[in-house]
Protein backbone atom coordinates (compact mmCIF):
# COMPACT_ATOMS: atom_id res chain seq x y z
CA UNK A 1 0.00 0.00 0.00
CA UNK A 2 1.44 3.62 -0.77
CA UNK A 3 0.16 6.86 0.75
CA UNK A 4 -2.39 7.11 -2.28
CA UNK A 5 -3.78 3.63 -1.51
CA UNK A 6 -3.85 4.62 1.99
CA UNK A 7 -5.49 7.66 1.58
CA UNK A 8 -8.38 6.13 -0.76
CA UNK A 9 -8.65 3.17 1.73
CA UNK A 10 -8.58 5.61 4.76
CA UNK A 11 -11.81 7.71 2.88
CA UNK A 12 -13.34 4.37 2.66
CA UNK A 13 -13.25 3.14 5.91
CA UNK A 14 -14.49 6.12 7.01
CA UNK A 15 -17.49 5.70 5.19
CA UNK A 16 -18.07 1.84 6.65
CA UNK A 17 -17.40 3.73 9.92
CA UNK A 18 -20.41 5.84 9.51
CA UNK A 19 -22.50 3.53 8.00
CA UNK A 20 -21.86 1.02 10.58
CA UNK A 21 -22.77 3.68 13.35
CA UNK A 22 -25.95 5.00 11.37
CA UNK A 23 -27.33 1.39 10.77
CA UNK A 24 -25.94 -0.31 14.01
CA UNK A 25 -29.78 -0.91 14.80
CA UNK A 26 -29.93 -4.01 12.23
CA UNK A 27 -27.16 -6.00 13.95
CA UNK A 28 -28.05 -8.47 16.02
CA UNK A 29 -26.98 -6.99 19.51
CA UNK A 30 -25.38 -9.92 20.65
CA UNK A 31 -22.83 -12.05 18.38
CA UNK A 32 -24.80 -15.20 17.05
CA UNK A 33 -22.37 -17.70 16.82
CA UNK A 34 -21.36 -21.05 18.63
CA UNK A 35 -17.21 -21.30 19.72
CA UNK A 36 -15.19 -22.18 17.23
CA UNK A 37 -17.25 -21.14 14.45
CA UNK A 38 -14.98 -17.83 13.63
CA UNK A 39 -11.50 -20.21 13.90
CA UNK A 40 -12.74 -22.66 11.58
CA UNK A 41 -12.66 -19.96 8.68
CA UNK A 42 -9.62 -18.56 9.62
CA UNK A 43 -6.87 -20.09 7.72
CA UNK A 44 -4.23 -22.36 9.70
CA UNK A 45 -1.39 -20.43 8.46
CA UNK A 46 -0.45 -17.24 7.41
CA UNK A 47 -0.18 -15.86 4.04
CA UNK A 48 3.25 -16.10 2.49
CA UNK A 49 2.99 -13.38 0.40
CA UNK A 50 0.68 -10.15 1.08
CA UNK A 51 -2.84 -9.97 -0.16
CA UNK A 52 -5.36 -7.13 -1.08
CA UNK A 53 -6.19 -4.67 1.61
CA UNK A 54 -10.24 -5.40 -0.34
CA UNK A 55 -9.42 -9.07 0.46
CA UNK A 56 -9.04 -8.83 4.04
CA UNK A 57 -11.60 -5.89 4.14
CA UNK A 58 -13.90 -8.30 3.00
CA UNK A 59 -13.34 -11.07 4.67
CA UNK A 60 -13.33 -8.32 8.23
CA UNK A 61 -17.01 -7.89 6.83
CA UNK A 62 -17.91 -11.46 6.41
CA UNK A 63 -15.91 -13.29 8.55
CA UNK A 64 -15.27 -11.06 11.88
CA UNK A 65 -17.91 -9.06 11.95
CA UNK A 66 -20.36 -11.90 12.41
CA UNK A 67 -18.79 -12.83 15.70
CA UNK A 68 -18.65 -8.93 16.77
CA UNK A 69 -21.47 -8.08 20.07
CA UNK A 70 -22.04 -4.24 19.13
CA UNK A 71 -21.48 -2.40 21.73
CA UNK A 72 -22.68 0.49 20.60
CA UNK A 73 -26.31 -0.57 19.86
CA UNK A 74 -28.89 1.11 21.82
CA UNK A 75 -30.03 -2.39 22.35
CA UNK A 76 -27.11 -3.31 24.19
CA UNK A 77 -27.93 -3.44 28.27
CA UNK A 78 -25.71 -5.29 29.79
CA UNK A 79 -22.97 -5.44 31.70
CA UNK A 80 -21.81 -1.97 32.41
CA UNK A 81 -21.64 -0.22 29.24
CA UNK A 82 -18.31 0.65 26.98
CA UNK A 83 -19.56 3.71 25.59
CA UNK A 84 -17.80 5.57 22.97
CA UNK A 85 -18.82 9.15 20.99
CA UNK A 86 -18.09 10.50 18.02
CA UNK A 87 -15.17 12.50 19.56
CA UNK A 88 -13.37 9.99 20.79
CA UNK A 89 -13.20 7.61 18.01
CA UNK A 90 -12.19 10.34 15.68
CA UNK A 91 -9.22 10.69 18.93
CA UNK A 92 -8.53 7.37 18.36
CA UNK A 93 -7.80 7.85 14.72
CA UNK A 94 -5.31 9.91 15.39
CA UNK A 95 -3.48 8.18 18.43
CA UNK A 96 -3.62 5.21 16.39
CA UNK A 97 -1.86 7.63 12.99
CA UNK A 98 0.80 9.13 15.15
CA UNK A 99 1.70 5.45 17.14
CA UNK A 100 3.38 7.16 19.83
CA UNK A 101 4.52 5.18 22.81
CA UNK A 102 4.13 8.11 25.88
CA UNK A 103 6.23 6.24 27.87
CA UNK A 104 8.15 8.90 29.51
CA UNK A 105 7.53 13.02 29.06
CA UNK A 106 10.44 13.37 26.70
CA UNK A 107 9.02 10.05 24.24
CA UNK A 108 6.16 12.71 23.56
CA UNK A 109 5.88 15.56 25.50
CA UNK A 110 2.21 16.71 24.86
CA UNK A 111 0.78 13.49 26.23
CA UNK A 112 2.53 13.69 29.21
CA UNK A 113 1.15 17.51 29.72
CA UNK A 114 -1.98 16.47 28.16
CA UNK A 115 -2.55 13.95 30.50
CA UNK A 116 -1.64 16.16 33.59
CA UNK A 117 -4.04 18.91 32.58
CA UNK A 118 -7.06 16.70 31.30
CA UNK A 119 -6.79 14.79 34.71
CA UNK A 120 -6.82 17.94 36.36
CA UNK A 121 -9.85 19.11 35.00
CA UNK A 122 -11.50 15.57 35.49
CA UNK A 123 -10.97 15.88 39.58
CA UNK A 124 -12.76 19.67 38.97
CA UNK A 125 -15.37 18.02 37.15
CA UNK A 126 -16.36 15.53 39.69
CA UNK A 127 -15.54 17.38 42.23
CA UNK A 128 -12.69 15.98 43.58
CA UNK A 129 -10.31 17.07 46.42
CA UNK A 130 -7.62 19.47 44.95
CA UNK A 131 -5.15 17.87 46.98
CA UNK A 132 -5.85 14.70 44.45
CA UNK A 133 -3.14 13.99 41.46
CA UNK A 134 -4.43 12.02 38.90
CA UNK A 135 -3.16 9.33 36.17
CA UNK A 136 -4.79 7.38 33.20
CA UNK A 137 -4.50 3.72 33.66
CA UNK A 138 -5.77 0.92 30.96
CA UNK A 139 -8.16 -0.56 33.48
CA UNK A 140 -9.54 -0.37 36.98
CA UNK A 141 -8.06 -3.84 37.67
CA UNK A 142 -4.78 -2.14 37.12
CA UNK A 143 -5.55 1.21 38.95
CA UNK A 144 -6.66 -1.21 42.11
CA UNK A 145 -3.64 -3.28 41.95
CA UNK A 146 -1.10 -0.17 42.04
CA UNK A 147 -3.13 1.23 44.56
CA UNK A 148 -2.62 -2.13 47.02
CA UNK A 149 0.78 -1.95 46.18
CA UNK A 150 1.02 1.68 47.01
CA UNK A 151 -0.37 0.93 50.60
CA UNK A 152 2.08 -2.51 50.80
CA UNK A 153 5.07 -0.21 50.08
CA UNK A 154 3.95 2.48 52.96
CA UNK A 155 2.78 -0.35 55.33
CA UNK A 156 6.87 -1.73 55.08
CA UNK A 157 9.12 0.77 54.66
CA UNK A 158 9.26 0.48 51.33
CA UNK A 159 11.05 -2.82 52.65
CA UNK A 160 8.93 -5.63 50.55
CA UNK A 161 10.02 -4.13 47.06
CA UNK A 162 13.24 -4.65 48.21
CA UNK A 163 13.54 -7.67 50.34
CA UNK A 164 10.43 -9.36 49.50
CA UNK A 165 8.45 -10.72 52.02
CA UNK A 166 10.53 -12.17 54.75
CA UNK A 167 8.46 -13.01 58.29
CA UNK A 168 6.61 -9.94 58.76
CA UNK A 169 3.12 -10.31 59.99
CA UNK A 170 0.38 -11.25 57.03
CA UNK A 171 -1.50 -8.07 55.90
CA UNK A 172 -4.83 -8.19 55.56
CA UNK A 173 -7.38 -6.74 53.27
CA UNK A 174 -11.36 -5.44 53.22
CA UNK A 175 -13.97 -4.95 51.06
CA UNK A 176 -17.54 -5.95 50.84
CA UNK A 177 -18.91 -9.27 49.28
CA UNK A 178 -20.32 -7.16 46.78
CA UNK A 179 -17.06 -5.50 45.89
CA UNK A 180 -15.55 -6.22 42.28
CA UNK A 181 -13.31 -9.82 41.41
CA UNK A 182 -10.71 -7.04 40.59
CA UNK A 183 -9.97 -6.65 44.58
CA UNK A 184 -9.30 -10.72 45.06
CA UNK A 185 -7.09 -10.67 41.79
CA UNK A 186 -4.98 -7.61 43.27
CA UNK A 187 -4.14 -8.86 46.58
CA UNK A 188 -3.20 -12.10 44.69
CA UNK A 189 -1.08 -10.47 42.04
CA UNK A 190 0.65 -8.63 45.01
CA UNK A 191 1.59 -11.41 47.21
CA UNK A 192 -0.75 -10.29 50.28
CA UNK A 193 -2.63 -14.28 49.78
CA UNK A 194 -6.28 -14.11 48.52
CA UNK A 195 -6.79 -16.06 52.28
CA UNK A 196 -6.44 -12.89 53.94
CA UNK A 197 -9.01 -10.89 52.45
CA UNK A 198 -11.67 -10.53 54.02
CA UNK A 199 -15.36 -10.28 52.48
CA UNK A 200 -17.26 -8.16 55.00
CA UNK A 201 -20.85 -8.81 54.98
CA UNK A 202 -23.28 -6.41 53.55
CA UNK A 203 -26.78 -5.02 54.43
CA UNK A 204 -30.48 -5.12 52.51
CA UNK A 205 -29.33 -2.65 49.98
CA UNK A 206 -25.92 -4.87 49.28
CA UNK A 207 -23.56 -2.07 51.06
CA UNK A 208 -20.84 -2.70 53.38
CA UNK A 209 -21.75 -2.65 57.11
CA UNK A 210 -19.60 -0.80 58.81
CA UNK A 211 -19.89 -2.34 62.45
CA UNK A 212 -18.61 -5.57 60.48
CA UNK A 213 -15.88 -4.41 59.28
CA UNK A 214 -15.10 -2.49 62.60
CA UNK A 215 -15.46 -6.23 63.88
CA UNK A 216 -13.00 -7.79 61.79
CA UNK A 217 -9.94 -5.58 61.64
CA UNK A 218 -10.40 -6.25 65.64
CA UNK A 219 -10.18 -9.94 65.21
CA UNK A 220 -7.42 -9.70 62.74
CA UNK A 221 -5.72 -7.48 65.16
CA UNK A 222 -6.19 -9.59 68.00
CA UNK A 223 -5.05 -12.42 65.59
CA UNK A 224 -1.89 -10.93 65.31
CA UNK A 225 -2.22 -9.76 61.34
CA UNK A 226 -1.17 -6.87 60.15
CA UNK A 227 -4.43 -5.20 58.63
CA UNK A 228 -3.42 -3.00 55.45
CA UNK A 229 -6.19 -1.37 53.75
CA UNK A 230 -9.82 -0.85 52.68
CA UNK A 231 -11.55 -1.10 49.40
CA UNK A 232 -14.87 0.67 49.44
CA UNK A 233 -16.88 0.34 46.23
CA UNK A 234 -19.15 3.36 44.81
CA UNK A 235 -21.43 1.38 42.86
CA UNK A 236 -20.92 -2.58 42.91
CA UNK A 237 -20.79 -4.31 39.64
CA UNK A 238 -23.70 -6.63 40.55
CA UNK A 239 -26.61 -3.94 41.61
CA UNK A 240 -24.47 -0.62 42.34
CA UNK A 241 -24.54 -0.41 46.28
CA UNK A 242 -23.19 2.62 47.51
CA UNK A 243 -20.75 1.93 50.37
CA UNK A 244 -21.10 4.43 53.40
CA UNK A 245 -17.80 6.46 52.52
CA UNK A 246 -17.85 8.25 55.42
CA UNK A 247 -18.14 6.24 58.09
CA UNK A 248 -15.48 3.31 56.55
CA UNK A 249 -12.99 6.57 56.53
CA UNK A 250 -13.25 7.16 60.20
CA UNK A 251 -12.36 3.34 60.43
CA UNK A 252 -9.68 3.74 58.10
CA UNK A 253 -8.49 6.71 60.25
CA UNK A 254 -8.82 5.17 63.40
CA UNK A 255 -6.66 1.86 62.60
CA UNK A 256 -4.26 3.89 60.41
CA UNK A 257 -5.84 1.70 57.16
CA UNK A 258 -5.44 2.93 53.61
CA UNK A 259 -8.76 3.53 51.68
CA UNK A 260 -9.43 2.83 47.94
CA UNK A 261 -12.34 3.74 46.26
CA UNK A 262 -13.42 1.64 43.19
CA UNK A 263 -16.08 3.87 41.53
CA UNK A 264 -15.38 2.34 38.09
CA UNK A 265 -18.44 2.74 37.00
CA UNK A 266 -20.33 5.39 39.55
CA UNK A 267 -17.91 7.62 39.56
CA UNK A 268 -19.16 9.29 36.24
CA UNK A 269 -22.40 10.08 37.84
CA UNK A 270 -19.97 12.93 40.09
CA UNK A 271 -20.26 14.92 37.07
CA UNK A 272 -24.00 15.75 38.63
CA UNK A 273 -23.67 18.10 42.13
CA UNK A 274 -27.09 15.98 43.03
CA UNK A 275 -25.13 12.64 43.03
CA UNK A 276 -22.06 13.60 45.26
CA UNK A 277 -23.25 12.69 48.44
CA UNK A 278 -22.12 9.05 47.56
CA UNK A 279 -18.62 10.59 48.02
CA UNK A 280 -19.24 12.57 51.36
CA UNK A 281 -15.73 11.58 53.17
CA UNK A 282 -13.59 11.41 50.03
CA UNK A 283 -10.84 13.11 51.42
CA UNK A 284 -10.48 10.78 54.21
CA UNK A 285 -9.64 7.96 50.50
CA UNK A 286 -5.74 7.42 49.42
CA UNK A 287 -6.43 6.89 46.29
CA UNK A 288 -9.61 6.28 43.72
CA UNK A 289 -10.28 4.81 40.44
CA UNK A 290 -13.41 5.10 37.87
CA UNK A 291 -13.66 4.52 34.20
CA UNK A 292 -14.33 7.16 31.59
CA UNK A 293 -14.31 4.10 29.31
CA UNK A 294 -17.49 3.02 30.87
CA UNK A 295 -19.71 5.41 30.76
CA UNK A 296 -18.34 9.01 29.79
CA UNK A 297 -18.71 8.51 25.77
CA UNK A 298 -14.35 7.25 25.89
CA UNK A 299 -13.31 4.55 24.03
CA UNK A 300 -12.21 1.61 25.99
CA UNK A 301 -9.20 2.12 27.84
CA UNK A 302 -9.18 4.72 29.97
CA UNK A 303 -9.42 4.34 33.38
CA UNK A 304 -8.77 7.60 36.26
CA UNK A 305 -6.61 6.70 38.46
CA UNK A 306 -6.11 9.32 41.17
CA UNK A 307 -4.16 9.30 44.44
CA UNK A 308 -3.35 11.87 47.36
CA UNK A 309 0.31 11.01 48.09
CA UNK A 310 1.55 10.98 44.49
CA UNK A 311 5.37 10.54 46.03
CA UNK A 312 4.27 7.36 47.33
CA UNK A 313 3.27 6.11 44.59
CA UNK A 314 5.92 6.99 42.06
CA UNK A 315 8.29 5.48 45.17
CA UNK A 316 6.33 2.17 44.54
CA UNK A 317 6.75 1.96 40.79
CA UNK A 318 9.88 3.98 40.05
CA UNK A 319 12.90 2.66 37.46
CA UNK A 320 16.00 4.33 36.10
CA UNK A 321 17.72 2.31 34.07
CA UNK A 322 20.61 3.84 32.35
CA UNK A 323 19.07 4.22 28.69
CA UNK A 324 15.91 6.18 30.36
CA UNK A 325 18.02 8.90 32.36
CA UNK A 326 16.53 12.37 31.09
CA UNK A 327 17.92 15.75 31.67
CA UNK A 328 14.58 16.47 32.36
CA UNK A 329 13.40 14.26 35.24
CA UNK A 330 12.87 16.12 37.85
CA UNK A 331 10.85 19.02 36.13
CA UNK A 332 8.25 16.72 34.49
CA UNK A 333 6.26 13.75 35.18
CA UNK A 334 7.52 10.18 33.74
CA UNK A 335 4.03 8.29 33.75
CA UNK A 336 5.66 5.21 33.40
CA UNK A 337 6.63 5.40 37.00
CA UNK A 338 3.08 5.75 37.78
CA UNK A 339 1.95 2.26 37.34
CA UNK A 340 2.87 -1.35 36.04
CA UNK A 341 2.86 -0.41 32.38
CA UNK A 342 6.19 0.84 31.14
CA UNK A 343 5.01 1.95 27.38
CA UNK A 344 2.15 3.49 27.33
CA UNK A 345 -0.49 4.55 24.87
CA UNK A 346 -2.06 8.55 24.29
CA UNK A 347 -4.82 7.91 25.97
CA UNK A 348 -5.47 11.44 27.23
CA UNK A 349 -6.37 12.59 23.89
CA UNK A 350 -9.91 11.01 23.45
CA UNK A 351 -10.71 11.72 27.07
CA UNK A 352 -9.59 15.53 26.06
CA UNK A 353 -11.54 15.43 23.04
CA UNK A 354 -15.07 14.09 24.74
CA UNK A 355 -14.38 16.58 27.43
CA UNK A 356 -14.09 19.50 25.06
CA UNK A 357 -16.89 18.36 22.66
CA UNK A 358 -19.65 18.02 24.98
CA UNK A 359 -18.53 20.15 27.63
CA UNK A 360 -19.37 19.66 31.46
CA UNK A 361 -23.37 20.85 30.70
CA UNK A 362 -23.07 18.09 27.18
CA UNK A 363 -21.96 15.56 29.68
CA UNK A 364 -24.14 16.17 32.62
CA UNK A 365 -27.34 16.09 30.38
CA UNK A 366 -26.82 12.66 29.11
CA UNK A 367 -26.00 11.18 32.38
CA UNK A 368 -29.01 13.24 33.87
CA UNK A 369 -31.10 11.36 31.11
CA UNK A 370 -29.92 7.99 31.88
CA UNK A 371 -30.71 8.37 35.63
CA UNK A 372 -33.64 9.64 34.72
CA UNK A 373 -35.13 7.25 32.63
CA UNK A 374 -33.86 4.46 35.12
CA UNK A 375 -35.85 6.26 37.75
CA UNK A 376 -39.05 6.58 35.37
CA UNK A 377 -38.64 2.59 33.97
CA UNK A 378 -37.98 1.68 38.47
CA UNK A 379 -41.46 2.86 39.13
CA UNK A 380 -42.94 1.12 36.26
CA UNK A 381 -41.55 -2.21 37.12
CA UNK A 382 -42.41 -1.42 40.80
CA UNK A 383 -45.92 -1.01 39.60
CA UNK A 384 -46.34 -3.81 36.97
CA UNK A 385 -48.03 -6.42 39.19
CA UNK A 386 -45.52 -8.83 37.79
CA UNK A 387 -42.49 -8.08 37.97
CA UNK A 388 -39.85 -7.04 40.88
CA UNK A 389 -37.07 -4.83 41.67
CA UNK A 390 -34.18 -6.83 43.83
CA UNK A 391 -32.28 -3.43 44.51
CA UNK A 392 -32.46 0.03 44.89
CA UNK A 393 -31.52 1.68 41.80
CA UNK A 394 -28.66 4.64 42.93
CA UNK A 395 -28.07 5.83 39.83
CA UNK A 396 -29.20 4.00 36.33
CA UNK A 397 -28.48 0.29 36.55
CA UNK A 398 -31.70 -1.31 37.52
CA UNK A 399 -32.03 -4.51 38.96
CA UNK A 400 -35.09 -6.70 38.98
CA UNK A 401 -36.93 -9.92 38.22
CA UNK A 402 -40.28 -11.83 36.87
CA UNK A 403 -42.39 -12.83 39.38
CA UNK A 404 -45.93 -13.73 38.51
CA UNK A 405 -48.18 -14.13 41.48
CA UNK A 406 -48.77 -17.85 41.11
CA UNK A 407 -45.24 -18.43 41.87
CA UNK A 408 -42.97 -18.44 45.03
CA UNK A 409 -40.47 -21.04 45.19
CA UNK A 410 -37.35 -19.49 45.04
CA UNK A 411 -35.57 -22.34 42.60
CA UNK A 412 -38.39 -22.10 40.13
CA UNK A 413 -38.17 -18.50 39.91
CA UNK A 414 -34.61 -18.37 39.83
CA UNK A 415 -35.26 -21.11 36.81
CA UNK A 416 -38.08 -18.85 35.13
CA UNK A 417 -35.93 -16.03 35.09
CA UNK A 418 -32.94 -17.75 33.29
CA UNK A 419 -35.15 -18.67 31.14
CA UNK A 420 -36.80 -15.13 30.40
CA UNK A 421 -33.24 -13.35 30.02
CA UNK A 422 -32.27 -15.83 27.18
CA UNK A 423 -35.47 -15.66 25.36
CA UNK A 424 -34.77 -11.42 25.50
CA UNK A 425 -31.39 -12.05 24.34
CA UNK A 426 -32.39 -14.59 21.87
CA UNK A 427 -34.79 -11.50 20.22
CA UNK A 428 -31.31 -10.39 19.01
CA UNK A 429 -32.79 -6.77 19.75
CA UNK A 430 -31.30 -6.34 22.96
CA UNK A 431 -28.71 -7.51 25.25
CA UNK A 432 -29.55 -8.12 28.76
CA UNK A 433 -26.76 -9.98 31.37
CA UNK A 434 -27.46 -11.28 34.97
CA UNK A 435 -26.28 -11.23 38.78
CA UNK A 436 -27.38 -13.00 41.94
CA UNK A 437 -28.53 -11.08 44.78
CA UNK A 438 -28.79 -13.02 47.88
CA UNK A 439 -28.92 -16.24 45.59
CA UNK A 440 -32.11 -14.63 43.88
CA UNK A 441 -31.66 -14.42 39.82
CA UNK A 442 -31.66 -10.87 38.83
CA UNK A 443 -31.92 -9.41 35.39
CA UNK A 444 -29.48 -5.96 34.87
CA UNK A 445 -30.73 -3.58 32.85
CA UNK A 446 -28.07 -0.77 32.34
CA UNK A 447 -29.09 2.13 30.86
CA UNK A 448 -25.99 4.16 29.61
CA UNK A 449 -25.80 4.42 25.71
CA UNK A 450 -24.31 7.79 24.24
CA UNK A 451 -27.23 8.19 21.82
CA UNK A 452 -29.73 6.40 23.46
CA UNK A 453 -33.14 7.39 23.56
CA UNK A 454 -36.03 7.65 26.22
CA UNK A 455 -38.16 5.81 24.08
CA UNK A 456 -35.48 3.30 23.26
CA UNK A 457 -35.33 2.67 27.15
CA UNK A 458 -38.90 2.06 27.19
CA UNK A 459 -39.08 0.03 23.69
CA UNK A 460 -36.72 -2.57 25.20
CA UNK A 461 -39.26 -2.77 28.69
CA UNK A 462 -41.86 -3.56 26.02
CA UNK A 463 -39.77 -6.42 24.97
CA UNK A 464 -39.31 -7.44 28.32
CA UNK A 465 -42.76 -7.70 29.38
CA UNK A 466 -43.59 -9.18 25.95
CA UNK A 467 -41.66 -12.08 26.09
CA UNK A 468 -42.81 -12.64 29.87
CA UNK A 469 -45.99 -13.08 28.23
CA UNK A 470 -45.33 -16.65 27.07
CA UNK A 471 -45.36 -18.51 30.56
CA UNK A 472 -48.89 -17.46 30.62
CA UNK A 473 -49.46 -16.49 34.09
C1 LIG B 1 -16.02 -2.78 35.73
C2 LIG B 1 -15.58 -2.75 37.13
C3 LIG B 1 -14.24 -3.02 37.47
C4 LIG B 1 -13.24 -3.52 36.47
O1 LIG B 1 -12.96 -2.58 35.51
P1 LIG B 1 -11.79 -2.84 34.44
O2 LIG B 1 -11.50 -1.45 33.97
O3 LIG B 1 -12.38 -3.71 33.40
O4 LIG B 1 -10.66 -3.47 35.14
C5 LIG B 1 -13.86 -2.87 38.78
N1 LIG B 1 -14.73 -2.49 39.72
C6 LIG B 1 -16.03 -2.23 39.45
C7 LIG B 1 -16.94 -1.79 40.55
C8 LIG B 1 -16.49 -2.37 38.14
O5 LIG B 1 -17.78 -2.12 37.89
Amino acid sequence: MDIDQFRKQAHQITDWMADYLENIEQYPVRADVNPGEIMEKLPLAPPRTGESFQTIMDDFKHIILPGMTHWQHPGFFAYFNANNSFPSILAEMLTATMGAQCMSWVTSPAATELEERVMQWTAKMMGLPESFSGVIQDSASSATLCSLLTAREIKSDFQINNQGFSGSKPFTVYCSKEAHSSIEKAVKIAGLGKDHLRKIEVDTEFALIPQSLETAIQKDLENKRNPLAVVAAIGTTGSTAIDPLEKIGEICQKHNLWLHVDAAYAGTAWLLPETRWMIKGIEMADSLVFNPHKWMFTNFDCSAYFVKNQEALIRTFEILPEYLKTKEDQQVNNYRDWGIQLGRRFRALKLWFVIRHFGIKGLQEKIRNHIRWAQELRREIENSGDFEMMAPTPLATLCFRYKPKEIAQPDRLNELNEDLLESINQTKKIYMTHTKLDGKFTLRLVIGQTNLTRSQVFDAWSLIRQASKKYGY
